[in-house]
């Protein structure tokens, strides 16, 4: 089709408006797509793009096809539509950041009028000449004075605001300032900022949805290791025990014999201590483990009671060094305790002698025996303190948050000292946790990986009467 001077001169802006259109769709496919790709990519290691990142690379791309002073972008957070700038562009620094001072939770109605707020949630571009409205402060002119404010608008809703500044003082008014073609592209820009803000949601809901997909990806594989070395753990006690029945059956037929020609002797009697002996030791570790199992499906059904009650933190200690000096054959475990003979909490005293237990065996089974394994009961500030320091590997600053965890076994610790009687289901610690957390108490690990580890917990103090005072008159 032919068209003469004056219609194509009339089209000019028009065609002109839709080409800046189209950079900009460009341009912002470009900015998404880039950011989709890599997520594809590299899952999980991408953190999604931000409404912020996104609402400055749209301000900067609409700022040149504009080619205004200023481009703007606001979201309005629920209740009051309070605004939060997500991108502006055209500003010095110093200028933005004031002006993301001056916007920042401020409630649409105190920037606008209720006219004009009635115009945006209609869908309407508002015009605003920054001198006349009334609520201006000269600190928000910013040097442009007429103000086109889009809407922008997410499901029918105002979602946020899509404003453009000239400061051209040639125009008589803010009316004149903006072309019917100009009105249009800021609408028609400010539909496409709410597509941004509507993809960057996505982007963010799968991003989590990934994120939270991983996470019980990883949850059910360590469940899936656990189940096989719980099996294993479960069995070798199991096969050890039977064994040594067996053998000690035989030796019990040869023990009949024996008796039966009149050649018995303690010697031979004594042969059959070992396999019981062996078989008893088994027999704890597979009773140590299944009770570690219970207590988990306790927590698991929130049936994990602690039964407290007045006790002496020294006696505890005290006697699980006892019990763990008589199971670590040969292991030197020195013991250190507080001037004070009682050191009085309120407590469930089986529970917490599992803990100094736990930290026990794990510092016997992960420490060379000839190491000595330090215990310490301190008291300071209300608090009393108890240590086990043992001097093997130590534990990986990642690892140290993370061997709480149920079923966690940090990756590289080798079992070191004998295995005795202990459990190696990676729940020790985690119930460890769960005891010393119903007691209100602190738990952790100071390590210099090579240099071994300190496992600590602490526990308030428990206020004991004084004697005199409670002394009859
Ligand atoms: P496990 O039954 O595997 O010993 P725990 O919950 O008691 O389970 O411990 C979790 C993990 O923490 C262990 O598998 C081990 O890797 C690490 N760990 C625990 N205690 C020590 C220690 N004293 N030194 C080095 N690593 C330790």
């Amino acid at each position: 089709m032919l068209h003469d001077a004056t219609s194509q001169q009339q089209n000019q802006p028009t065609l002109q408006a839709f080409i800046s259109l189209l950079t900009l769709v460009e341009a912002l496919a470009s900015v998404t797509e880039e950011r989709e790709g890599t997520q594809r990519g590299e899952p999980g290691n991408v953190p999604p793009i931000t409404l912020r990142a996104a609402g400055q690379a749209f301000a900067e791309i609409a700022q040149q096809v504009l080619q205004c002073k200023y481009v703007g972008m606001l979201a309005l957070d629920p209740p009051d539509e309070r605004q939060r700038l997500i991108g502006s562009s055209g500003l010095p620094p110093n200028e933005e950041q004031r002006l993301n001072e001056d916007t920042f939770q401020v409630p649409l109605s105190d920037y606008v009028d209720a006219a004009a707020i009635a115009q945006l949630h209609a869908d309407q571009i508002v015009l605003l000449d920054l001198r006349e409205r009334p609520f201006v402060t000269t600190r928000s002119i910013h040097g442009a004075r007429y103000r086109l404010v889009a809407p922008i608008m997410l499901h029918g809703k105002l979602a946020g605001l899509f404003t453009m500044a000239k400061t051209d003082e040639k125009y008589p008014n803010v009316q004149s300032a903006y072309s019917p073609e100009e009105r249009a592209l800021a609408k028609g820009i400010a539909r496409l900022a709410a597509l941004v803000i509507e993809k960057v949601g996505l982007l963010q809901e799968c991003a989590e949805a990934h994120s939270k997909e991983q996470r019980l990806q990883a949850t059910a594989r360590r469940y899936e290791d656990f189940i096989s070395t719980a099996s294993h753990e479960l069995r070798t006690p199991l096969t050890t025990i039977k064994g040594n029945v067996q053998l000690a059956q035989r030796r019990m037929q040869a023990l009949e014999k024996q008796a039966a020609q009149g050649s018995l002797s303690p010697e031979s009697l004594r042969r059959i201590e070992q396999p019981l002996k062996e078989t008893l030791l088994n027999f704890n570790r597979l009773e140590r483990m299944i009770l570690e199992l219970l207590d988990f499906s306790r927590i698991q059904a929130d049936k994990f009671i602690m039964r407290k009650q007045p006790c002496n933190l020294v006696e505890i200690v005290r006697q699980a060094v006892e019990e763990a000096r008589k199971c670590n054959g040969g292991r030197v475990i020195r013991l250190s305790l507080p001037a004070t003979a009682i050191v009085p909490i309120i407590a469930d005293a089986d529970r917490i002698s599992e803990v100094v237990s736990n930290y026990l065996s794990n510092a016997h089974k992960y420490s060379p025996l000839e190491e000595p394994i330090d215990v310490r009961l301190t008291v300071e500030g209300g608090q009393a303190r108890v240590e086990v320091q043992d001097r093997g590997p130590g534990v990986s600053p990642e690892d140290q948050a993370r061997i709480w965890e149920r079923f966690y076994r940090a990756p590289g610790i080798e079992m070191l000292g004998e295995r005795a009687a202990d459990s190696n289901l990676g729940l020790g610690l985690y119930l460890c946790k769960e005891i010393i957390e119903l007691h209100h108490g602190k738990l952790g690990v100071n390590s210099v990986p090579g240099q071994g580890s300190t496992f600590w917990f602490t526990l308030e103090l428990a206020q004991v009467a004084d004697e005199a005072e409670n002394a009859p008159a």
